[in-house]
């Protein structure tokens, strides 16, 4: 889920700052990958992605780009209340480490070999011929650490597990 909160106008110290209109608001989602894909949809830069800390991690918005965001890519618009809610169950899904991270990422499927050749890991930029689910180079080991510092995220995914197999506890 993608979402925007308020317009705020920071008046003169944001033409001050070079920027270029005086209202910000913010574009946040449920998980980064999500994010990251609506910036691109709104062609903003991955540059522009902020992340003061851990929690709060956005892209600032025009208000061009807010209109698009709600009308194109269904962005909910948040109140004051709303984003403290969504601050809150980020804090707390920091709390919980990543299933997928502990348990390890299953990767038997052949898709996630590419046989053309390596490509730099997405993650630490050495040659891998492993991919994800969506085709992105990386080392298992990198996903499985992105993943526990990225809890609820879906980047890295394992395969789903084939009917016939059980699970041994
Ligand atoms: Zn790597």
């Amino acid at each position: 889920m993608l979402y925007v909160d308020d317009l705020v106008d920071y008046g003169q110290a944001a033409l001050d700052r070079g920027l270029p209109g005086r209202h910000w608001c913010h574009l946040l989602a449920d998980t980064e990958t999500e994010l990251h894909a609506a910036a691109q949809q709104l062609g903003l830069k991955r540059s522009w992605y902020q992340h003061p800390d851990n929690v709060r991690w956005h892209y600032d918005l025009t208000p061009a780009k807010r209109a698009q965001a709600v009308r194109m890519l269904g962005a909910v618009e948040l109140d004051r209340a709303g984003l403290a809610d969504l601050i809150t169950r980020r804090r707390a899904a920091q709390q919980q480490p990543n299933p997928m991270a502990a348990a390890g990422l299953v990767w038997r499927d052949a898709r996630h070999y590419d046989h053309r050749g390596d490509q730099p890991c997405a993650l630490c930029g050495k040659p891998t011929p492993l991919r994800s689910h969506t085709g992105e180079p990386a080392h298992k080991a990198c996903a499985e650490a992105w993943l526990a510092q990225h809890p609820g995220d879906t980047r890295f995914v394992s395969d789903p597990a084939p009917r016939s197999e059980r699970v041994h506890a």
